[in-house]
């Protein structure tokens, strides 16, 4: 009798955690993302009442990649699309076949208010730009969700506050540096622009034009790095180390490797600074 009861119990319990899990994975709000940055961003701001969906995934290159069919199935699905908005060679290649498949989600361009550096599309490499898409994220949720509004508006500031705090830290880290700095970073692919010009740094890509260096650009560039005593080569895990790697040979120096892309943003932002810092 006692443990009939108990199974009995047992299954309501098992039968109504079900439910409230259903319920909860149905009711969340389907954002769909370009890079992982933006997933981070919606998931901050959106916390347990979004599902998000990354198209280009770690590793991959917003510039070159297509999506599969699972992930257009996905876009189909979406209540809210943000997109990055500057340019990137994904959206200019895809968006307009994403909005076909769902002409009803809602749109939003993150880099909103932002002003763009000639036609460079890496916006979110500085916390500055990034709080300013935080906040165009914020609002789109709004719009869909008002409901939420002041759940959404909690999280928000408290994640602009760790960015306030992300921000003053690459200060202070790039600060100490001023007399010993050589604030020229030579990297691979110049996505670091933003970055660098929130923090008085000057980036020297390897790459000519998106494409590999000719043997002369790269020649340049041993000489411009020996000129100015750099040691550290900068490179991304989407590209091809091979001609950083050339560089570095010819200078005795390392190649690091940094990722602009890393969904985990705060952390990675300010390693990234950190290895800047060491330069
Ligand atoms: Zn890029």
């Amino acid at each position: 009798m006692g443990k009939k009861i108990l199974s009995f119990f047992l299954l309501s319990v098992f039968l109504s955690a079900g439910c409230v899990t259903e319920k909860q994975v149905g009711e969340k709000i389907l954002v769909v993302v370009t890079i992982p940055p933006q997933a981070e961003f919606v998931e901050k701001i959106g916390g347990d009442l979004v599902e998000v969906e990354v198209m280009v995934p770690p590793g991959a290159s917003p510039h070159t990649y297509d999506p599969l069919p699972s992930q257009l199935s996905d876009v189909g699905r979406a209540r809210m699309y943000a997109k990055v908005g500057s340019g990137v060679d994904f959206e200019l290649s895809w968006f307009s076949k994403l909005q076909e498949i769902n002409k009803d989600m809602f749109v939003v361009d993150c880099s909103k208010g932002i002003e763009l550096i000639g036609n460079d599309p890496h916006i979110w490499t500085s916390p500055k730009n990034a709080q300013i898409m935080v906040e165009n994220i914020y609002e789109g949720l709004v719009e869909i969700d008002p409901v939420n509004q002041e759940y959404y508006q909690r999280n928000k500031e408290n994640y602009l506050s760790v960015l306030d705090g992300l921000d003053a830290d690459i200060s202070d880290a790039l600060a100490q540096k001023t007399n010993k700095i050589n604030r020229k970073i030579i990297v691979y692919h110049p996505a670091w622009t933003y970055f660098c010009r929130d923090y008085g740094l000057e980036q020297i890509p390897i790459e000519e034009g998106g494409k590999e260096p000719t043997p002369r650009g790269l020649i340049n560039l041993v000489n411009q790095a020996k000129a100015d005593n750099i040691t550290i080569i900068f490179a991304s895990p989407q590209f091809n180390t091979d001609s950083a790697e050339a560089i570095a040979r010819e200078i005795n120096g390392v190649v690091v490797l940094i990722d602009p892309l890393k969904k985990e943003y705060v952390d990675n932002i300010q390693k990234v600074a950190g290895a800047f810092a060491e330069v």
